[in-house]
């Protein structure tokens, strides 16, 4: 979820006008803004839905309760998950 939002703030960042002896933004802001937020939103879903993602949580295929991703040891039942 981080580099959601460090991307969004880079294009925020990147829609400065930096050049400028007054502080503002440049005529084509809120383009740059709205890609960064599409772009940010495209990794979150695609992190989200990728089934690799540290995002992703599966269920314990003893007790049914929802762990975390990368858990070896179910923190309800105990049961040992195998290794892949
Ligand atoms: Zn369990």
């Amino acid at each position: 979820m981080t580099i959601v939002f460090f991307i969004i703030g880079l294009s925020v960042i990147l829609s400065y006008n930096w050049g400028s002896p007054t502080p503002e933004f440049r005529t084509d802001a809120p383009n740059i803004i709205l890609f960064g937020i599409v772009v940010a939103a495209i990794i979150y879903i695609a992190a989200r839905y990728s089934g690799q993602g540290r995002f992703r949580s599966r269920h314990c295929t003893a007790c049914g309760r929802g762990i975390p991703f990368d858990a070896l040891l179910c923190p309800y039942c105990g049961f040992r998950f195998p290794l892949p």
